[in-house]
């Protein structure tokens, strides 16, 4: 029987560093697969459809919503975002990890719902000092975003300890170490064998 894919759950303060941790980790590790949300949010410079996200108007994604199409949505700071159900659970039967970077309120709909096994990751920023620096630092968004972003974050920073792990994204480096190190280790559990599936001692023999 082949293993199934398994379902990581990323969250952070938006500016936290979620994105460019993720990037890193992305590049270095195997099999593993990016869920692209859909959202109503306008692009930012330098992103694109389909890759970092799909981006739909109100109409469409309300449409897909209300067909049930979504795993798991929220309302972000004032815009829509989803997660694709049958994207996941295609990737997931391939046997390839997936990685969705989504909200608290996504996280928590998709830590209760009984059908799918998934391993969550909260990334802190140092200090909310920090968080703001990076924010503004970012140079793609408004004053009033800024401001929004940032009051948002006081609350999601109290949602942390809800997380299987937490990574404190101080250094770069190491904030990128350390999830990779999450990642990997969760593959190696050994109930993640598919049942009744022996390792193979003869093998290579
Ligand atoms: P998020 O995806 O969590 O909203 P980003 O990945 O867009 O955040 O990062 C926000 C800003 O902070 C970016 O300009 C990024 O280059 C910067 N940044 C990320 N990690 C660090 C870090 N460890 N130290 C300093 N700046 C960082
Ligand atoms: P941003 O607009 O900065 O890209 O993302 C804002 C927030 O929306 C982030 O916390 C991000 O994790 C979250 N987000 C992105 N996609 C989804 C999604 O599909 N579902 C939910 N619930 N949140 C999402």
């Amino acid at each position: 029987m082949k293993p199934k894919g398994q379902l990581f759950v990323l969250s952070a303060p938006s500016g936290a560093g979620k994105t460019t941790i993720l990037k890193r980790v992305m590049q270095e590790i195997a099999k593993l697969a990016f869920s692209v949300s859909h959202t109503t949010r306008q692009p930012r410079k330098g992103e694109m459809d389909g890759v970092d996200y799909h981006f739909v108007s109100v109409e469409e994604f309300t449409g897909m919503r209300d067909e049930g199409m979504f795993l798991e949505w929220a309302e972000v700071h004032g815009n829509l975002y989803g997660t694709s159900r049958m994207a996941v659970l295609e990737q997931l039967e391939k046997g390839i990890d997936i990685i969705l970077d989504i909200d608290v309120q996504g996280a928590s709909i998709i830590s209760e719902d009984d059908s799918q096994d998934s391993v969550s990751i909260f990334v802190a920023p140092p200090s909310l000092q920090e968080l703001e620096r990076r924010l503004r630092g970012r140079g793609t968004d408004s004053e009033e975003t800024i401001m929004l972003r940032l009051g948002n974050a006081r609350k999601e920073m109290n949602s942390a300890k809800q997380y299987d792990y937490l990574v404190v994204n101080d250094n770069l480096d190491e904030a990128a170490a350390t999830l990779k190190a999450v990642l990997i280790a969760e593959r190696s559990r050994s109930h993640r064998l598919p049942s009744g599936d022996p390792i193979d001692l003869e093998a290579g023999r």
